[in-house]
């Protein structure tokens, strides 16, 4: 290990603190600097006034040198202190940076040169005492002198060698001259080397002692420094553990978005109620991501929602951030601005153009759709997650009314938000204490007046929520799963009355609406069939509608085998309100369906262009030999019109309003005059 030049202790950073430790030897010794001078001018007065009265030669020019030695000593002091004090408040390092080691030196050596001189200036005089003066003053000159180099013992414990070189040279010369003066001088000669040996003794441990010290000042301030620097990392890396935590828990590991904490979190920062200024929420829904999860697998799933991730992360412009909120659902939150509005409309369109571009997957090519409800805070709530809530309830909205476009808040979906909760809750209720009624409405052959079919159609007059539109209950229904329980209850109810209203042998059927849902639950059929058993009822008198839905791509396979099983079972199955939903001749043809019942916006069109659409499907469904229905017959114009298109059966206020008792008698002669008498 190293050691310290000047103490010879080790050292843990030699350089650094061998640099820092001169310095502040330097420091010391031009600190003792001017008492030095001072008692050096007071020792000179005082032997020069003795000297001049003895009337010694050459003291003006001593005296003369003595001052101009001190002035130019008190000159280096005046300059170290301008400008070589540096070792005061600076640390080891900016010392070592400044390169002040070699300035330390140089400095040490300009007051090496002054002592030196000094201690040259004394032995001079000494020896101009001896030439001529008497032994007084003589004596007196000696204990000057050898006071000066007891002084020194301390004044120079700072310097090394300096300070004993300059005990050497005020005393060893002066043995030498005291006893080349006289040999009766021995014994003073021999004590001034006697004074000499003890002086160097005790400078070197008034040397070693200031060393020390200095070295322990000095590492106590290392240690303070260390512990400092050291508690400041531990700082920073508990600082930087802290965030790399933060990081993982407002991530999300799939897609390395933000979560939901991370956003709100990035909410929390970014945006004030405060704010004048509006930030738009865009809740992104992808459409038909479950169809890819289900049929895929959720391996292509994940790489579908990582690349979505990517693809809204590219279009997210920089005051904006990306979020995953769960399962298929992101978030895009913009900062507050004076123009969010038109912004959040331009990425919403960019969104979705992102969204619904087509994947390459195991060399498949996929694609999904997004929806958008858009909010904006703090106009349609100030807080975080209620406006979060409001682009929510949008996007359902978007979701209801046909999905992959945008649509911005109104408070009336959360009026619609709250009915749907309520009637949600009341439905179920109403479906367990069978406050469901039913209706039939008849279905007429014009030729004969006789009633074909009674169409049976739900019924719910809720006791506080008043009567409730069978569209938008079977709508909840359908979307809260409970479509399965009310369509049992409704096949079951009807087709057990039935023989109630209808006389055995009658031709007239029964017809009853099912949702696509309720078709694709498995074991639909199986449940009819036992449904036809409990009640004694015949397939051949059931006719189940179905909406065009039916033809969805996503579901082909599954709704063709039901269909088929229902037929085989004897059951007709027609397409309801048809010409509203998916163009569907070509699936017409590979569906075993037996009828159509044309939807009544057209027969409300029937003077104008509905009445292509009716010929063209009355075309086709003879081709196909399917028979077909008008529904929404209202008035006598529209009969004559479809009459005369070569409708037959026909469904409609005009012959009938669904009703809790159902008229199956003839109802012929009612329009049957009106013929006759054109
Ligand atoms: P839908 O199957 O098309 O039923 C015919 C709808 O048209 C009935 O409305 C009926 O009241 C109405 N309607 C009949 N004739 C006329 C007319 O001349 N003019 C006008 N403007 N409307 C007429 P409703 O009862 O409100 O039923 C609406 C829809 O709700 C039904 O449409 C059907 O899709 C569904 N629905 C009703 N009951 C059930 C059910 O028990 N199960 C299922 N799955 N759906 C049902
Ligand atoms: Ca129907
Ligand atoms: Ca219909």
């Amino acid at each position: 290990m190293p050691t310290n030049r000047f103490s010879g202790f080790p050292r843990r950073r030699a350089s650094d603190q061998d640099t820092l430790i001169d310095a502040q030897l330097v420091e010391l010794a031009y600190q003792n600097l001017p008492a030095m001078v001072a008692v050096n001018i007071a020792a000179t007065l005082g032997v020069v006034f003795l000297l001049h009265a003895a009337g010694a030669s050459g003291i003006r020019l001593w005296f003369g040198l003595v001052l101009l030695l001190s002035m130019l000593r008190l000159i280096s002091w005046v300059l170290f202190k301008k400008y070589g004090s540096v070792a005061n408040g600076l640390t080891a390092s900016e010392l070592t940076a400044n390169g002040s080691r070699q300035y330390s030196a140089t400095w040490m050596l300009l007051y090496t040169l002054g002592l030196l001189s000094a201690a040259l200036i004394w032995v001079w005089l000494l020896y101009i005492t001896f030439q001529s003066t008497a032994s007084e003053v003589k004596f007196i000159v000696i204990v000057t002198i050898s006071s000066l180099a007891g002084g020194a013992t301390g004044i120079t414990a700072p310097l090394k060698y300096a300070g004993r070189i300059y005990i050497t040279i005020l005393l060893v010369p002066s043995s030498i001259i005291i006893y080349s003066a006289s040999n009766e001088y021995w014994v003073l000669s021999a004590l001034a080397i006697v004074f000499w040996g003890a002086m160097i003794v005790n400078h070197r441990n008034n040397h070693r002692v200031l060393l020390k010290s200095l070295t322990l000042q000095l590492e106590n301030k290392q240690l303070i420094n260390n512990l400092q620097t050291l508690n400041a990392d531990l700082e920073q890396r508990v600082h930087q553990r802290t965030e790399a935590l933060k990081q993982i828990a407002h991530h999300d590991a799939l897609t390395g978005l933000l979560n939901r904490p991370g956003l709100i979190d990035w909410m929390e920062k970014n945006l004030s109620a405060e704010n004048p200024h509006e930030a738009a929420v865009l809740f992104l829904d992808l459409d038909r991501f479950k169809q890819i999860n289900d049929a895929l697998g959720h391996e292509i799933g994940d790489q579908v929602l990582r690349m979505i991730a990517h693809r809204f992360n590219d279009v997210c412009p920089s005051d904006a951030i990306v979020a995953r909120w769960g399962g298929d659902e992101f978030l895009l939150i913009t900062e507050q601005s004076t123009n969010a509005r038109e912004r959040a409309d331009l990425i919403a369109h960019q969104l979705i153009e992102v969204a619904t571009a087509q994947f390459k997957i195991c060399d498949e090519s996929l694609g999904v759709g997004l929806s958008v409800g858009m909010a904006y805070f703090p106009t349609d709530a100030a807080d975080f997650q209620d406006v979060i809530h409001a682009a929510d309830l949008t996007v359902a909205e978007v979701k209801r009314s046909g999905r992959g476009r945008s649509l911005i808040y109104d408070d009336i979906y959360a009026q619609t938000q709250k009915r749907r909760f309520d009637l949600g809750r009341a439905l179920s209720e109403a479906l367990k204490q069978n406050e469901l009624t039913l209706a039939y409405q008849p279905v007429v052959n014009v030729l004969t007046g006789d009633v074909e079919a009674l169409e049976v159609l739900s019924r719910w007059h809720h006791k506080t929520l008043g009567v409730i539109d069978p569209c938008e209950f079977i709508n909840l229904a359908e979307e809260t799963d409970r479509i399965n329980a009310l369509g049992d209850w409704v096949l079951y109810e009807s087709c057990l009355k039935f023989s109630e209203w209808v006389p055995q042998g009658s031709a007239i059927k029964l017809a009853v609406n099912v949702s696509i849902k309720q078709l694709l639950t498995p074991g639909f059929s199986a449940r009819v069939n036992s449904i036809l058993i409990e009640t004694d009822f015949s397939a051949k008198s059931l006719i189940l509608e179905v909406t065009e839905s039916l033809f969805g791509e996503e579901h082909l396979d599954a709704t063709l085998k039901t269909v088929v099983t229902l037929r085989e079972m004897g059951i007709d199955v027609y397409i309801d309100d048809f010409g509203t939903g998916y163009s569907s001749l070509s699936r017409l043809h590979e569906f075993p369906v037996t009828g159509i019942k044309i939807d009544r916006s057209f027969t409300a069109q029937v003077d104008s262009q509905g009445v292509v659409i009716i010929e063209s499907a009355m075309l086709i469904a003879q081709r196909m030999n399917l028979k077909v229905i008008v529904e929404g017959v209202e008035s006598i114009s529209q009969l004559k019109k479809l009459s005369s298109l070569g409708v037959v059966a026909m469904q409609g206020y005009y012959f009938g309003r669904p009703s809790p008792i159902p008229h199956i008698e003839s109802i012929k002669p009612i329009w049957c005059d009106v013929f006759l008498k054109e």
